[in-house]
Formats: C-alpha cells, structure tokens, sequence
C-alpha cells in the first residue's frame, strides 16, 4: 500500500469573479521511500496541491472534492484538532517556498524550530533546543548559531534552518515545496545534496515540487506533470525524460537548455496557461498544442495507462 494516496482531488479558490479550479481531478501515489516531482509551470496548482495534503489552504480555499489517504486513514475525514496533533508537521511536514517569508523575522531561529517540537512532543525548551542544535549539525549549520535572526542568515542557510524545521518532528513524507528557487546554481546544488542525504537517513518519503526540470532529474524517482490543475502525464522520471508522451510534457523537456552542442535558440511553449476561473473546455492544454484536433476541443481526455507505471491523459495516445 503505499504511503500516500491522493485521489481525485479537487481544491478550489472561491473569489468573488467565481471559483478559481486550481487543482480539479488530480490522482497520485507516493510510496514509502520514494521521491515523487510535482512539475509544471508556475499557476498549475502544484502547491496548492501539496497544501491541500496538510490542509493548510488559505480562508477562501477549499477542498470540494476527492480523498487524501495516508497510512491508511482518510485525512480528509479528520477533525482539524486530530489532524494538528497527529498529522501536520508530526506525520507529514513541508519545507515551505521561500525560506525568508516562512520563517518569523522576530523570533530566533532556534526558538521558532523548538516551538514546533515542543507542540508535538513532550519536551522542555532546554531539550528542545539540544534538538535544534543537532538538527542544525545534521544540515549543515554551526550548532551556536540556534540564536540568529532570519537575517542573519545567509539564503543557503535559511533554506537549510527549513528543511531541519521540516525534520524537527521526524516526520515520513516531507512536501518540499520548490525548495531551490532564488539560491544560486553553487547553493542550489548543495541543497539537493542535503536533501538527497536526509532523506536516505531518515527513510523519507518526499512530494517534491517545482518548475525545474533538472531538479526533477536529479532527485525523483517518479513524476507527475501538472497543467491547468490537471495531472497530464505521471512516468518514472527515466520515461519522463526520454520518452515523453504528453505534448506539454515534450514541451517542457524541449525547453530545457543543453550545455553541450551547437548553439540555438531556446525553445518554449507558446501561449499562456489559461484562466482557471474559465478554463477551456475539452483538453485544456489545446489552444497551446501543436497536435490538437476537433476532439480536443470538445471532450477533456481521459487517463490512458500507457506502461507499468505510465499515465497520460491525451486523445492522440489513446
Ligand atoms: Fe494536444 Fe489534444 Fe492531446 Fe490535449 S488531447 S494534449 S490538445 S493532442
């Protein structure tokens, strides 16, 4: 069984235009042990699926439909002050996207990780703080520094001080949510290492989620691509890479800059991501697509199993 599974879920953001569709039908499982990407554009609804999972939509979001099964248990069915207790952060924890605005400006560091420790654990500060300091040296961070500031934090470090705020519990899946936007490529790197590192140590199951392609390829084992709060392709990433079905999917790997090779000119998708107040009907990835026919524009495709572990969701692979 595995560890996570999200079935057709659909989160929606009521505005006053309407409702905004930012996740509508979206299917996946993460495995115990394993790394799964969550990639797409910016606006696809990847985060807001991962908040969705730890229910931490904001006041005009709301899940309308589907079932998030974790070890077993609908948390879907579970009252907010059970799941705060046995689940968010405890269970499941997430390295939120940019570490200066997750972390509290006021407050130290270390106070802010031994605060999340002590609300699931019966601890005092002192040993709440002999943990911080060891989840410090487990990331990479100088032990005497639980008593800086966010700002005196370096942007590496801030990243780091999240993933170890992420771990304060010991939890078994992780949403890292585009945990390398806005470090540079030497930091960046570094990072990934980190996290590659923690997660064998920890036995972590991890959602990772981001628009980076290469980031994909260097941590996931599997790959759900996201358009327009639709999953439209979901492949190990060896067939994500190699052999893309979906034609978003075959756009993204296209648009990924070689470093070897004659020189050309960078590749992108045309157009636009729709409007998710009014998203087209039929597939919603065709005014965008180079292949679409009559069918496209009238009927939403369904999931066709295409290998072992291989969906897409388009008329032409049917
Ligand atoms: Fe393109 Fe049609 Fe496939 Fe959508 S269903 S990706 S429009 S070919």
């Amino acid at each position: 069984m595995p560890l996570l599974e999200v079935e057709g879920l659909r989160t929606y953001y009521f505005t006053r235009a309407g409702p905004v569709r930012a996740v509508d039908g979206v299917s996946f499982f993460v495995e115990k042990g394993e790394v799964f990407g969550l990639a797409g554009e910016s606006g696809c609804g990847k985060t807001t699926a991962g908040l969705s999972i730890l229910r931490l939509l904001p006041p005009y979001g709301r899940i309308v439909g589907g079932r998030i099964v974790f070890d077993g248990v609908d948390l879907l069915s579970i009252r907010e002050p059970e799941f705060r207790r046995k689940y968010r952060w405890k269970r499941i924890s997430m390295i939120f996207q940019g570490a200066m605005n997750a972390l509290n400006p006021v407050f130290r560091v270390g106070d802010q990780i031994a605060e999340a420790i002590m609300l699931h654990e019966k601890v005092s500060k002192e040993e709440a703080m002999d943990k911080v300091r060891e989840l410090f040296k487990k990331v990479g961070i100088e032990p005497s520094r639980v008593d800086n500031y966010p700002h005196e934090f370096s942007g590496g470090m801030r990243q780091r001080a999240m993933i170890a705020m992420a771990l304060a519990c010991n939890p078994e899946l992780v949403i890292a949510d585009e945990p390398t936007t806005a470090l540079d490529v030497v930091i960046q790197g570094q990072i990934l290492d980190l996290l590659r590192k923690l997660k064998d140590e920890y036995d972590l199951s991890v959602i990772l989620i981001t628009h980076d392609m290469s980031v994909i390829a260097e941590l996931c084992n599997r790959v759900g691509i996201m358009y327009a709060g639709k999953l439209v392709e979901c492949a190990d990433v060896r067939t994500i890479f190699k052999e893309p079905s979906h034609p978003y999917t075959q756009g993204l790997i296209s648009a990924i800059p070689s470093l070897t090779g004659p020189k050309v000119r960078l590749k992108s998708i045309p157009g636009a991501p729709p409007d998710l107040l009014n998203p087209p009907r039929g597939c919603r990835f065709h005014p965008r697509c180079p292949y679409a026919v009559d069918k496209c524009r009238r009927e939403e495709p369904e999931y066709v199993r295409v290998g072992k572990l291989h969906w897409v969701a388009c008329h032409l692979v049917a």
